[in-house]
């Protein structure tokens, strides 16, 4: 016999993969590029010149046996390092090696934070709209992800909600600013407010209650905006980073998990992350990526068309009458569609070869979601086709 859990889920497939899976194929009659494909996550800007130069020269210069060697089971120590200076360095911190655990991408980074913080049963709450694979990120650990419903007006926190939600279950709460897939980021009011509430239940349950906050997008703020940087506002914080997106490095699976010092038990916690890893298989992220990663700390990929995309589809948008909070950050605009069934709204776009992803599938009905990692030209190229699908469905 054969799983049945793993097995069920094939018949629950990623909306946004199928999407995308759909995009490839019409671009297979028409051509790619004009296929208006807004679905998929995946950056458009090559990694920095640095960190190629900084492979190559690894790869001509350094030990073999260190650069494809396995990696300690936290990580490789310089490396370890080196993160924890830049992290405080930037934001005023005080981390050292101790407080960092290397893992897999933002993917690889939650699973072990989860686990670290949760025992089967035990709830952790997440706010809509949500990456949907948290769903299955929390509920193959065997604790119980809830959602929160949305604040459609500014999609900062429902607190309201929340609130209600709150029970003695609850041991940590998961939040992801800037947030995929509306591109707000939370301010500091909403991250100050979270904290005082989550200070108050810890005391009232008599257990510590954790955030666990998925950075992936940190480094993709618009102008004017500041991220501001969770575990500064929250002692029991486990940061999730990636440079997947920072560095357009998504296939080279790398990231990290920073646990705030101040947070109960921080060094146990990094050290429980080797344990978990030892279950999981998540382990030993390649050692030559972790090497070129802690070289090039400071840079990103050019980031920069992601605003001027941002800037074209959120004018675009608003002079069609959608209704949209304008995104502070990431590559994603979650705008309200135009009927009450973005299902139904975004099957209608498809007959324009616009490729939306309805916001079902991302615990808010109502919206879509854009992604916005495409070339400007395509992103040019695609708005009378946008027009035209208004006029002539909603017109
Ligand atoms: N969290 C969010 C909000 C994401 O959007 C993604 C990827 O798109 C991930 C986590 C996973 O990122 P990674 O590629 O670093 O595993």
């Amino acid at each position: 016999m054969v799983s049945e859990q793993y097995k069920a889920m094939l018949s629950g497939k990623s909306v946004i993969r199928t999407l995308s899976e759909f995009a490839a194929k019409r671009g297979e009659e028409i051509g790619y590029e004009n296929v208006f494909d807004y679905s998929l996550g995946n950056p458009s800007v090559p990694v920095p010149q640095e960190f190629t130069d900084c492979m190559i020269e690894m790869l001509q210069n350094d030990n073999p046996m260190e650069l494809h060697g396995y990696s300690p089971s936290l990580g490789i120590p310089s490396v370890r390092a080196k993160i924890a200076q830049s992290l405080n360095e930037r934001f005023g911190m005080n981390y050292g090696p101790e407080h960092i655990f290397m893992a897999s991408g933002a993917a690889g980074a939650l699973a072990h934070a989860y686990r670290a913080v949760t025992q089967p049963g035990d709830e952790i709450l997440t706010f809509a709209p949500y990456f949907p694979e948290y769903n299955p990120y929390v509920n193959l650990t065997g604790a119980v992800l809830k959602i929160v419903p949305a604040d459609t007006d500014s999609f900062q926190i429902n607190f309201e909600a929340f609130e209600e939600m709150l029970n003695e279950k609850v041991m940590a709460v998961l939040i992801n600013s800037p947030n995929n897939p509306s591109g707000v980021v939370y301010s500091e009011e909403t991250i100050e407010h979270l904290a005082g509430i989550l200070r108050e239940k810890e005391k009232e349950y008599g257990h510590d209650i954790f955030i666990i906050s998925d950075e992936p997008y940190r480094e993709i703020a618009f102008a004017g905006v500041k991220v501001p940087y969770v575990s500064g506002y929250y002692d029991n914080t486990i940061s999730c980073y990636s440079y997947s997106k920072s560095l357009s490095l998504p296939g080279e699976r790398i990231g990290y998990v920073a646990v705030n010092p101040a947070c109960r038990d921080a060094e146990t916690i990094v050290n429980m992350c080797g344990q978990i890893s030892r279950g999981i298989g998540h382990n030993c992220p390649p050692s030559i990526i972790q090497l070129a990663v802690s070289r090039v700390l400071d840079k990103t990929a050019d980031l920069s068309v992601y605003e001027t995309n941002r800037n074209l589809l959120y004018d675009c948008l608003t002079e069609l009458g959608f209704t949209c909070v304008k995104p502070g950050g990431t590559f994603y605009i979650f705008p309200k569609a135009l009927e009450e069934d973005a299902g139904i709204f975004c099957q209608k776009a498809l007959k324009y070869d616009l490729i939306l992803v309805p916001g079902d599938t991302f615990g808010c009905p109502g919206y879509f979601r854009m992604a916005y990692c495409i070339d400007t030209e395509k992103v040019e190229r695609s708005l009378p086709a946008l027009r035209k699908f208004v006029k002539e469905e909603y017109g």
